[in-house]
């Protein structure tokens, strides 16, 4: 397991870790859970995702059972939470129990650091921007918790360059700490954020990032090539019909269909590959995996060994097959 440093700062994290969203408290067992981390963190893994939203704040009660059973050294793994949606659902939330203002987000943590029954969490992330929140407002409020000791370090997720520099602006205005990362979706079929928009900012502020469905929610699998759908697939559980429609098109199949030829050609599964393609991205500091079954993760972390085998000529074959190389305007 390799470790990068998440941006400029000294944070290391190992460049696959685990998440949590959708399988923890929901699709899986709290056993399969703890075989999950268990396996993961044997295999060099140091840090674990996780959000207040996540299953109703249940994921994060599970994922703190299985730390304190598992009596792991504090300093050697790091866990996050996320800030934004509220535990509740949408549907259940009243005023101030969602958002990034500084109840919200004051709250929100200590919540998060009770269901996980740690002290500190060492990545807080709004889960969204926040438009009716002015930035001062988050940005105080995470450097705050910062010095307060309740998080270490702060950063976005989906949040648009903009955003991002507007709240290192505050935080220069004022002398504040400004966010160390972003988590955005990034894998083969989606790109643009990572590739292109972020480009800059990676250099000015030291961007780090912590990227989100590799495998597009099991598409880059190829379970759902060739008109395939396999029932006991997240994108074919209760509830996901709105993911499911957002993810098997033609246009992704298609692309899925091409870079798995490309797989087999290699010896490698179409997981494996489409992993190690974002582990190419020097850019990315981590990649987050997610699991339903403790093979799916082995499998994932040949990942690593993978990277080797994706040449300058494997990777340009691969953008062939994509066909979807981010636009870069140059003015
Ligand atoms: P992926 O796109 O990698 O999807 C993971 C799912 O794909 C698994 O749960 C499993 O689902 C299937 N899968 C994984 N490996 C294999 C395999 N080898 N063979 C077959 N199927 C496989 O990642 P996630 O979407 O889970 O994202 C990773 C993490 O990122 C999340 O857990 C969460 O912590 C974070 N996240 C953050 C978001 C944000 O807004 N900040 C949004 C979404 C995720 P199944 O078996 O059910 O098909």
């Amino acid at each position: 397991m390799e470790y990068r440093r998440l941006g400029k700062s000294g944070l290391q994290l190992s460049e696959l870790s685990l998440g949590s969203w959708i399988t923890f408290g929901k699709q899986i067992g709290n056993n399969i859970a703890e075989d999950l981390m268990k396996l993961a963190y044997d295999n060099g893994v140091n840090f674990f995702d996780n959000a207040e939203i996540y299953a109703r704040g249940e994921s994060e009660k599970v994922m703190g059972k299985v730390l304190k059973k598992m009596k792991w050294d504090r300093d050697s793994y790091t866990v996050s939470s996320k800030v934004f949606f509220g535990h509740r659902g949408t549907e259940n939330t009243k005023p101030n129990q969602n958002g990034l203002s500084r109840k919200h987000i004051f709250e929100a943590c200590h919540q998060a650091l009770e269901r996980f029954q740690l002290d500190y969490l060492d990545l807080f992330f709004c889960h969204r921007p926040d438009k009716n929140t002015p930035i001062e407002e988050t940005v105080w409020t995470m450097h705050n918790l910062i010095t307060q000791g309740k998080i270490l370090y702060w950063g976005t997720s989906e949040w648009s360059a903009q955003e991002i520099m507007e709240a290192h602006m505050v935080a220069k205005q004022y002398s504040l700490i400004g966010p160390t990362m972003e988590q955005p979706q990034y894998n083969m079929l989606h790109r643009d954020k990572v590739e292109v928009e972020f480009d800059q900012i990676y250099k000015t502020v030291g961007l780090g990032t912590t990227i989100w469905s590799p495998l597009a929610s099991g598409i880059l699998t190829g379970k759902f090539n060739n008109g395939k759908n396999p029932v006991d697939s997240r994108l074919n559980m209760e509830g996901m019909d709105w993911l499911k429609d957002n993810m098997v098109n033609k246009s992704n199949i298609s692309r899925a269909e091409k870079v798995e030829v490309i797989a087999k050609e290699l010896g490698l599964s179409m997981p494996v590959l489409a992993i190690a393609w974002c582990l190419k991205n020097p850019n990315v500091s981590t990649v987050m995996l997610g699991a339903s079954k403790t093979a799916q993760l082995k499998e994932n972390f040949k990942a690593i060994a993978a990277k080797e085998k994706l040449t300058p000529d494997v990777m340009e074959a691969i953008e062939k097959a994509l066909n979807n190389t981010p636009v870069r305007l140059m003015f």
